[in-house]
């Protein structure tokens, strides 16, 4: 995951430990990922059904759709107010997953460079 720089979905974890070594059954990975989620070393991405290193610690994910580039954001005061307005209406709130899909800076600069040339 470290290598990839971006999230991963289980299926390619599945391939690329397969390449490494000589079998590996998908459960396994599934069995492994959830265990690193629940000691928070590796987060999973809902939206994009995928897995990202989770040793950040962050409340939110912001992720670019171009490159896959992700990292988290810590907004736990905005988020309390958030769920606050929420709750507010009556709604009662079981999970909060706040995920943000934009373009890096990279990418931007280069779409940018790229309309002006
Ligand atoms: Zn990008």
């Amino acid at each position: 995951m470290r290598e990839h720089h971006r999230p991963l979905a289980a299926y390619e974890l599945v391939k690329l430990l397969a390449k490494d070594s000589e079998r590996v059954a998908p459960q396994q990975v599934y069995r492994a990922l959830s265990h690193l989620q629940e000691r928070r070393l590796v987060r999973r991405i809902e939206s994009l059904n995928s897995f990202c290193l989770g040793e950040e610690g962050g409340d939110a994910i912001v992720y670019c759709s171009s490159c896959g580039e992700y990292r988290t954001v810590q907004v736990g005061d905005y988020i309390d107010r958030f769920v606050e307005l929420i709750e507010e209406t009556g709604f009662d709130l079981r999970r909060t997953i706040v995920e943000l899909r934009g373009k890096c800076g990279d990418c931007t600069e280069a779409a940018v460079l790229e309309s002006s040339s």
